[in-house]
């Protein structure tokens, strides 16, 4: 090691500039001595906002409880990771990447350098497939557990086990948190409880149900502006599109105010969810001028803590996962949130002052929710976890340690559908595909989709489902605003490849690589530009994935796939009415996508395998075409039971 990278490592920070003032801080001596010896665990429980997520890791590097290894700061949310260790890095003087980094699906900052890793629960997931002894970290802080993930869940049945073998230190950090049940679970009795500085909330509930919650949330967000003092205001919304709905109804309304008739004062309107780019989601912690108004999902519930707060709208609702047993089906619904989610949003806005929450529901809407919201591993599609498992080496996943145990039908349903997919062997463990499978993190059906398509048979269309994967991956490739409606779906139609949705996609992408990602091709044909961003980057990673799986075990790369990488903008050309072309994808996706292949039958659609009913969903190309047969790679269940993203496959169908 040369002389330059050891004084580089034995670096140590000094932080009096942040954090000295936050309630933590007079508990540092106790965190740091609670760790000391090896394999010891903490429990820190304290108010959303008094610094456990930005300051507990920097104290253990600090205090050299790590020895020279990484400190590891799960979080459940990307934008939680991604924001964090930004924030974190600038305390300590540096950028990103260096002392401090992320690692998040298909986004990742760290370097040799890294000492402070905030990863989401997933990655850190990942990273114990690919070495499960988790060798390259000394203390693991599993953060925001209440959130109860599957990964969370995952890993703190790992953490357990791990403590028994190796020196590795772990703290269990939460805002709420069921500190008898985590302390039995993993045998630590040591907890430290901060005490937040907080101030009153005023809650204030709709009168009666009425109106839809965008529109109500337009009213409040406008009302507290005019008529109540200073303060910035935060808004709970369930996702990316009711927070571009509100924030285009609002900006309608600010252009308005500015008319010398009204001259309202200026009213600043700041998005934040997942998907938007990450110096977008930064503008929420920046003050500006006049107030500001942050649309929000629940990552600002107990994630991430936003400064200046002291009005609150609360929407109610969220997006949540939830699985059917009966159907097999994972859906993201809007879903009421439970009364702890209730008291958390509201808290928001006492931090620094007295505030007050606007709540768009009745009290008699209140009394009906649930005291809290269930572990989502009661209602979600086990497959992947079990892929994890096994991929871990653990053989008897049905019974694995889990603070709280999924039931039995969620295991006989995973099970089945890994069985459909082929990826297990006789004795239940995972196969050569299943072992490819685990690399790739995306939902077993997509995995075996973008390994299958890597097959010589196929020529190189690997590429192809990539994208399409990629696509599929990112929310809302159309828009249509309000006034354009019409225009806008005239434009779209240019795009449709009239037999396949997965084509369509994949058209999409091709035009938007041809026009160079150009911002104004993307408006002209209302596509969202961000989206599209976000599926180049996927893209790309899902490339360097299926090339590592391509790698022979000399460290070589097979050349037919190398070439993959850096290709992206090659497809163009070739893509144009390639028929061949999608005809081969069109077989990629049948013998893909497995599980999901449909029969029309005067004009009613039925499982191939199950015999069960389902819908062509309004919003795809084969809408009301009823083509005989047809996969599909995604089922919602709204009012009724749909496929969503539909190819059709009479031409290449083979009856078994
Ligand atoms: P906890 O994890 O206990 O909820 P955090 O460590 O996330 O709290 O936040 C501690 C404090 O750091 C917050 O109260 C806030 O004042 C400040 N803070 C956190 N993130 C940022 C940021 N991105 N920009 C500015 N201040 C921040
Ligand atoms: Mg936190």
């Amino acid at each position: 090691m040369n002389k330059h990278k050891r004084l580089k490592k034995s670096f140590k920070p000094t932080f009096s500039k942040f954090g000295g003032s936050l309630p933590i801080f007079s508990h540092k001596d106790a965190i740091t001595a609670a760790l000391a010896e090896p394999s010891s665990g903490l429990i820190i429980c304290g108010q959303t906002g008094c610094g456990k997520t930005t300051q507990v890791p920097k104290y253990i590097l600090e205090a050299g409880l790590s020895s020279s290894k990484m400190i590891a700061v799960t979080q459940p949310r990307r934008v939680a990771a991604v924001t964090i260790a930004q924030r974190v890095a600038h305390e300590l003087g540096s950028s990103c990447g260096q002392t401090v980094g992320y690692s998040v699906r298909f986004d990742k900052r760290v370097s040799d350098d890294t000492k402070i890793c905030y990863l989401t629960d997933g990655m850190l997931l990942r990273e114990a497939i690919l070495d499960p002894t988790l060798s390259k970290f000394g203390v693991i802080i599993l953060d925001e557990v209440h959130e109860r993930t599957v990964s969370t869940d995952v890993l703190m049945a790992i953490v357990k086990k791990l403590r028994e073998t190796r020196d590795l230190k772990v703290i269990v950090m939460s805002a709420t948190i069921d500190i008898p049940k985590i302390s039995e679970y993993f045998g630590i009795d040591k907890v430290v409880s901060v005490k937040g500085r907080t101030y009153p909330v005023e809650i204030y509930n709709l009168k009666q149900p009425e109106g839809n919650y965008v529109d109500n949330a337009m009213i409040s967000i406008l009302q507290t502006h005019l008529e109540h003092p200073e303060g910035d205001i935060l808004c709970f919304l369930t996702g990316q599109e009711d927070i571009e709905d509100l924030q285009s109804l609002l900006e309608e309304k600010i252009e308005l105010g500015k008319h010398p008739d009204y001259n309202m004062a200026p009213l600043v309107v700041v998005p934040l969810y997942a998907n938007l780019p990450n110096h977008l989601q930064l503008r929420a912690f920046e003050k500006c001028e006049g107030r500001k108004v942050i649309l929000a999902t629940n990552i600002a519930e107990t994630s991430v803590t936003i400064n200046g707060i002291r009005y609150i709208i609360d929407s109610g609702l969220c997006k949540m996962k939830s699985f059917q047993t009966t159907t097999g089906v994972d859906t993201l619904k809007i879903t009421a949130i439970s009364k702890n989610s209730a008291t958390q949003r509201s808290g928001r806005a006492g931090r620094e002052a007295p505030g007050k929450c606007f709540r768009l529901y009745t009290e008699e809407i209140y009394d009906e929710m649930s005291d809290s919201t269930p572990p989502e591993i009661f209602r979600t599609n086990l497959s992947r976890v079990i892929i994890q498992l096994k991929a871990m080496g653990i053989k008897d996943v049905s019974d694995f340690d889990f603070i709280d145990k999924p039931s039995k039908q969620l295991y006989i349903n995973a099970f089945k559908e890994l069985n459909d997919l082929r990826c297990l062997d006789a004795d239940a463990n995972l196969n050569e595909l299943g072992r490819k499978m685990s690399i790739i993190p995306t939902e077993p059906v997509y995995s075996k989709l973008l390994i299958h398509s890597t097959k010589t048979e196929y020529k190189n269309i690997s590429k192809d489902i990539v994208i399409i994967v990629a696509m599929l991956s990112v929310e809302n490739i159309f828009y249509a605003p309000r006034n354009f409606q019409r225009k806008a779906e005239r434009k779209h139609k240019k795009f449709f490849v009239l037999d396949s949705d997965h084509l369509t996609l994949l058209n999409v992408y091709n035009y938007y690589i041809k026009n160079k990602g150009n911002s104004g091709f993307c408006k002209e044909n209302f596509i969202n530009e961000k989206s599209l961003k976000k599926a180049t980057q996927i893209s790309n990673q899902l490339l360097g994935y299926l090339k590592t799986l391509s790698q022979k075990s000399d460290g070589t790369v097979e050349e037919t796939k190398a070439e993959v990488i850096n290709e992206l903008d090659m497809i163009a050309k070739e893509a144009d009415e390639n028929y061949d072309r999608n005809q081969l994808i069109t077989k990629c996706l049948y013998e893909g996508l497995p599980l999901n292949t449909y029969q029309c039958h005067e004009n009613i659609y039925r499982s191939t395998k199950t015999h069960e009913e389902c819908n062509i969903h309004p919003t795809s190309v084969l809408f009301n075409k009823f083509p005989t047969y047809v996969v599909c790679s995604e089922i919602i269940i709204t009012s009724k039971k749909y496929m969503r993203f539909c190819t059709d496959i009479s031409k290449v169908y083979v009856k078994d």
